[in-house]
């Protein structure tokens, strides 16, 4: 089974080099942090205050989640604008956190993955708890005004200072929960894209691939 996991904080590239490299590999995407998005813009949705942890994570089990290249459904409602907004981008650290939400994102990211025979997955836990044994693992990152430019350039409507500020928090709390933190697997191929080209990362990454370390 070939499994690549693509690991590293906001705005490091991530979506970018997996949709490429799972292109170029013939092999299905998964943005996990779609997921966390997706089951935070559920609670929002159902009046649930995201931080209530118990609560939250008893929509998780029967929740429907259709997370794909074409968009993000959650129960039946397209939700793919609504889970990049201010909103959820406020609220997902919190849910992300949840340990009730994370066993079960992981039991269906091991599921997808099964289903196809192999994938390339992007998010924060993929080499070190998801896929421990995945066939490349890379973590990404670059500096922060840079990762801070590249997203607010994806969010139009709101401005650099904001964007910076909430990925900081966000790297922060991510870095700093007790339940799986986001920080390199020892045998990750680590990836500075501060000064990279997209097409320099593919590269990079799809001759690790071929030699097989
Ligand atoms: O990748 P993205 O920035 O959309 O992820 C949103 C949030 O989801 C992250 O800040 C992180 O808290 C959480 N996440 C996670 N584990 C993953 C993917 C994302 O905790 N595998």
């Amino acid at each position: 089974m070939r499994v690549i996991a693509i690991d590293g904080p906001a705005g490091s590239g991530k979506s970018t080099v997996a949709k490429a490299l799972a292109a170029r590999l013939g092999l299905d995407y998964l943005d996990t942090g779609a997921m966390y998005r997706a089951v935070t813009f559920a609670a929002l949705r159902r009046g649930i205050d995201p931080s209530e942890a118990e609560q939250v994570a008893r929509i998780v089990p029967d929740l429907a989640l259709d997370v794909s290249p074409a968009g993000v459904v959650v129960d039946g409602v397209d939700a793919t604008i609504e889970i990049r907004g201010p909103e959820v981008s406020r609220a997902v650290s919190v849910v992300a956190a949840n340990t009730g939400v994370r066993s079960e994102m992981v039991r269906r990211q091991r599921a997808w993955v099964q289903a196809r025979g192999g994938g390339v997955l992007e998010g924060r836990d993929i080499g070190t708890v998801v896929f421990p044994d995945a066939e490349l693992k890379v973590y990404l990152t670059a500096d922060p005004e840079v990762r801070a430019q590249r997203r607010s350039k994806e969010v139009a409507d709101l401005d650099y200072e904001t964007v910076a500020a909430d990925l900081a928090r966000r790297d922060a709390y991510d870095q700093g929960r007790a339940a799986s933190p986001l920080t390199e697997a020892v045998d990750a191929f680590v990836v500075d894209t501060t000064g990279l080209s997209v097409e320099d990362i593919i590269d990079a990454i799809a001759g690790r691939v071929a030699s097989g370390a």
